[in-house]
């Protein structure tokens, strides 16, 4: 029993498994923030280092139509990205996934984005039968990231458009700010293919023939060695605060706010809202709202009073859940029965990592790596 229960700096509290605090009550969370952040340049170095970039990826994409490729979600982060790319001179492939759960404001927002910035747009739709029953899956195998069967398609899909179109980069809209800290008992990889095979093996009812896969094999060694894809993180070296960026895309790209973070998916804003704290008592707004306190842009006392709001109305919990469990096709007694199993970690199921094949390519990269000195 850990006699300290929240941070005394941010807010991420004992619901965290890993969480340490030190002898000023600042936990391990705010410390690992604090090392990398000083990794990440700023200022002219930070504008050096991305000019060094963008001059690389455009001499890579010389006779192609698309020099690098993005993901548009509709979200504040994949939205902004979309915008700086085209003002960095970039020729942008963009690739919307649609998983079957994106809410109306998503896809207008979609929309304003490519039409104002006059961007070719490439949507995938997941056959909706498949991912249906892997979600269902999840959600009977009883791990808290049910929402992996969606997460998993976005870098696989990107990465098989980029190579078919011989595209070399990548360019993703994660920031530092606000998506660095993410609690090790919250979530799981999304790119363990194993695991979700083992878990579609024991729970799912169809065979999945059209899902799209990305395998330990692909993501290690064919996107990296025989079909390159480079990934970048451009919004590490621009300036982020999230207040500006989202005004700035209303004002700009047509923008409509959710009112949450990652609530352009119906499925995600339910699972975060309401699945995951219900279930297992995880707000996942504790990570999103210290990550904002650890970067300098919400006082510590603005975020406890955050939390304190309630994300679901009663009646717009039942207008949801109403609508969740009838496209998942089960009945309200099916969803009390997932609401009340046993509760499952993710390492009851099976993991790429421990591919014997993968064990071996370990050891063999550690000997290169350590005989190059690197
Ligand atoms: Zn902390």
């Amino acid at each position: 029993m850990k006699s300290q229960e929240i941070c005394s700096k941010c807010i991420l509290d004992t619901t965290v498994s890993d969480i340490e605090f030190d002898s000023q009550g600042v936990c391990n969370y705010c410390h690992a923030y604090d090392r990398i952040i000083k990794t990440i340049p700023i200022g002219q170095e930070a504008t050096d280092k991305l000019d060094k970039i963008v001059a690389k990826i455009k001499k890579d994409g010389v006779g192609n139509d698309y020099d690098c490729i993005i993901g548009l979600s509709g979200g504040v982060d994949s939205s902004y990205l979309a915008y700086q790319v085209v003002s960095l001179g970039l020729r942008p492939l963009v690739v919307h996934v649609d998983t079957g759960w994106n809410s109306d404001i998503a896809v207008q927002n979609i929309e304003n984005v490519v039409k104002i910035l006059k961007l070719d747009l490439f949507t995938v739709v997941i056959d909706w039968e498949e991912m249906r029953d892997l979600q269902l899956a999840f959600f009977k195998a009883s791990v808290p990231d049910c929402d992996i069967p969606q997460d998993h398609v976005f870098p696989a899909i990107l990465n098989k458009i980029a190579a078919e179109h011989g595209i070399k980069h990548s360019i993703s809209g994660h920031n530092i700010v606000t998506e660095y800290v993410l609690p090790k008992n919250w979530s799981y990889d999304s790119n363990d293919l194993e695991h979700i095979k083992d878990i579609h093996k024991q729970f799912g009812m169809k065979t999945l023939v059209k899902y799209p896969m990305l395998s330990l094999f692909k993501r290690t060694i064919y996107y990296k060695f025989i079909k390159p894809v480079e990934s970048h993180r451009f919004l590490y070296y621009i300036p982020y605060n999230k207040d500006e960026i989202k005004s700035f895309i209303i004002d700009n790209l047509g923008w409509k706010d959710y009112g949450g973070k990652h609530f352009e998916s119906r499925f995600t804003k339910f699972f975060q809202a309401y699945f995951l704290p219900t279930k297992f008592g995880f707000d996942k707004r504790k990570a999103h709202l210290s990550n904002l306190i650890m970067s300098n842009q919400m006082s510590r006392e603005d975020a406890i009073n955050e939390l304190t709001k309630s994300q679901y109305n009663a009646s717009n919990l039942e207008e949801d859940l109403d609508y969740i469990i009838s496209k998942l096709d089960i009945s309200r007694d099916e969803w009390s029965e997932i609401m009340a199993l046993p509760i499952k970690q993710h390492n009851s199921y099976k993991s790429d990592y421990n591919l014997t094949w993968f064990k071996y390519y370990k050891k063999v990269t550690l000997l290169i790596k350590g005989l190059l000195g690197r």
